[in-house]
C-alpha cells in the first residue's frame, strides 16, 4: 500500500507499526450546523481508505472526533465559540447544539454508506485528557501564561512551520496589528482559554490555571494519542488544517512526547462550485438532504465523489449529480439473480489501484471495464459486489424510480427560471411538473418535490 504523506510531500509505502493492523484519526466535525456536501466530502475520502485497508486485511481502528467546545469563529484564538454562536442562534443551549447536530452529522454517515468509526469520542468527554496533556506540555516548558489563557510558545519548537512549509518571518511581518499583544509570537495558540469575566460561558471546566475551556487543536492530540497510543499511523483533514490545526498538533505532541504523534499526514483537497471552495458567496452549500429532497440518492454524490482522487477534490453541480445518479443506477442493472466466481485477473488490476494512494479514477475506470467485458454475467456481478466492500455504492441495492428525470429537469429549469426572478415561467414550469403528477415546493434556496397523493 502506497500513500502521499504530506510529511514528506511524497507517496510512501505504507509500514503499520502492528502488522496487520492501522491506527486513524481524522479530524471530525465542529457540531454547530448542518454539515453540507463540502464538510461530508472529506469523511467520504476517508471512509474509502478505511474500507481499502480492510479489503486488504488490516484490522482498522479509526477514529472520528466531535468537536463540541473550544474551536472559535477565527484560527487565531480569537472571535467567538462556534459552539456558542450556535446556541445563540438558534435559542437552544450550546448542550443541545452538539447533541443536535451530532446527530444530524451521523445521520449524514449513514446516508453516504460511510462505515461507522471504531471510536467516535466527544471533546467534551475529553476535559480532564486535555487538562492532562497541557501539564505535561507545561512541564516540558513550552507554555507561557497571558491574561486570557495558556499558550504555546512555538519559539521553542525549532522545526515549528516546517511540516507546512511557514514562512514565520513574513508571519511576523504580517502580524504588525496582533489581536492579542501578549503572544510572544504570532504562530502562538492557546492550549487552555481563561472563561471572560463579564460573561458567563455555558461550557467551562476547572483546571490547575483556572475557569476555562480547551483551545481547539488540543482535544486532537488528546483523543489521538488516548486511543492509538503517543505514536499512530495515519493522521487524516483538509488541506485548509495543514498550516494551522495540524502544525499546532504536531507542536503539541512535540511539545508533550517529543516526536510527532502519526506516522502519515494525508490530506484531502475540497469540492469546489462554480471553480470555487463552495461557501456562502458562492453557493453551492447544499446538505445531503437537500440533494435528497431535490430528488437526488445521496450515493449519487459518493459516486460523484469517487470519480475524483482525493487530493484533487471535484467540481460539483447538479447536472454533475445527475449524470452520477445515472451511472450509478446503469451499474445497478447488472444485477443478476446469483453471482459466480470474483474474476481473479480484475480483482489483481483492482487491488493495484487502490493500493496506489487510492487511484479511484482509474478505479472506477476499471468498474465500467469490468461491467462492460464479455465476463459471463454472474462472474461480473460477482466481481462488482466484491468492489463494492471498497466503492461502498450499495450496488445490490433495487433502482429507484420515484421521481422521474423527466420531472428532475423540469425542476432544475424552473430553478434557473426563479434565480433570474422569472416568476412567469417559474410558475408555467411548476404547472407543467403539475401535470405529471408532481408538487413543488420552495425551501429557501432548494425546492422539494413530491408525488401528488
Ligand atoms: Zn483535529
Amino acid at each position: 500500500m502506497k500513500i502521499y504523506n504530506t510529511k514528506t510531500r511524497q507517496k510512501e509505502e505504507f509500514k503499520p507499526i502492528s502488522e496487520n493492523e492501522v491506527g486513524i484519526y481524522s479530524c471530525g466535525p465542529t457540531v454547530y450546523s448542518s454539515p453540507h456536501i463540502g464538510n461530508m466530502y472529506a469523511y467520504v475520502c476517508w471512509d474509502v481508505l478505511v474500507r481499502t485497508f480492510k479489503y486488504l486485511g488490516y484490522k482498522v481502528n479509526n477514529v472520528i472526533n466531535i468537536t463540541d467546545v473550544g474551536h472559535l469563529t477565527s484560527d487565531a484564538d480569537s472571535g467567538e465559540d462556534k459552539m456558542e454562536k450556535g446556541s445563540k442562534k438558534e435559542g437552544l443551549t450550546v448542550w443541545e447544539i452538539a447533541k443536535k447536530y451530532e446527530n444530524e452529522f451521523l445521520e449524514n454517515l449513514k446516508e453516504l454508506n460511510i462505515e461507522m468509526p471504531w471510536k467516535m469520542p466527544r471533546a467534551t468527554d475529553h476535559i480532564q485528557e486535555q487538562i492532562d496533556l497541557i501539564k505535561k506540555i507545561e512541564n516540558n516548558g513550552f507554555t507561557y501564561k497571558t491574561s486570557d489563557g495558556i499558550y504555546f510558545d512555538t519559539s521553542k519548537f525549532a522545526d515549528y512551520g516546517k511540516f507546512a512549509n511557514l514562512n514565520l518571518e513574513k508571519l511576523k511581518e504580517g502580524a504588525r496589528v496582533e489581536i492579542n499583544e501578549e503572544k510572544k509570537n504570532p504562530s502562538d495558540f492557546a492550549l487552555w482559554k481563561f472563561s471572560p469575566t463579564d460573561e458567563k460561558r455555558q461550557m467551562e471546566w476547572k483546571s490547575p490555571w483556572g475557569m476555562g475551556f480547551p483551545g481547539w487543536h488540543i482535544e486532537c492530540t488528546a483523543m489521538s494519542t488516548k486511543y492509538l497510543g503517543e505514536t499512530f499511523d495515519i493522521h487524516t483533514g483538509g488541506e485548509d488544517h495543514i498550516p494551522v490545526h495540524h502544525t499546532n498538533e504536531i507542536a503539541q505532541g512535540y511539545g508533550a512526547f517529543g516526536h510527532n504523534t502519526a506516522h502519515y499526514w494525508m490530506h484531502n483537497a475540497f469540492i469546489t462550485f462554480k471553480g470555487e471552495k463552495i461557501s456562502k458567496s458562492t453557493g453551492g452549500l447544499f446538505t445531503v438532504f437537500d440533494l435528497k429532497e431535490m430528488g437526488y440518492e445521496p450515493l449519487a454524490y459518493r459516486y460523484m465523489i469517487l470519480n475524483s482522487h482525493y487530493r484533487n477534490g471535484i467540481e460539483f453541480s447538479i447536472e454533475n449529480l445527475k449524470t452520477a445518479e445515472m451511472a450509478l443506477n446503469k451499474l445497478r442493472s447488472y444485477k443478476v439473480e446469483s453471482s459466480s466466481n470474483i474474476n481473479q485477473i480484475f480483482r489483481q488490476e483492482f487491488i493495484e489501484l487502490i493500493s496506489n494512494d487510492l487511484a479511484m479514477p482509474e478505479v472506477m475506470a476499471l468498474v465500467w471495464k469490468v461491467a462492460k467485458s464479455d465476463l459471463k454475467p454472474d462472474e461480473k456481478w460477482a466481481t462488482l459486489l466484491d468492489f463494492d466492500r471498497v466503492l461502498g455504492l450499495d450496488l445490490d441495492k433495487e433502482i429507484r424510480k420515484d421521481i422521474p428525470k423527466e420531472v428532475l429537469d423540469l425542476a432544475e429549469e424552473r430553478k434557473n427560471a426563479r434565480v433570474n426572478k422569472n416568476w412567469t415561467e417559474s410558475d408555467r414550469l411548476r404547472e407543467e411538473i403539475k401535470k405529471l403528477g408532481f408538487l413543488v415546493e420552495d425551501l429557501g434556496n432548494t425546492c422539494k418535490i413530491r408525488p401528488i397523493t
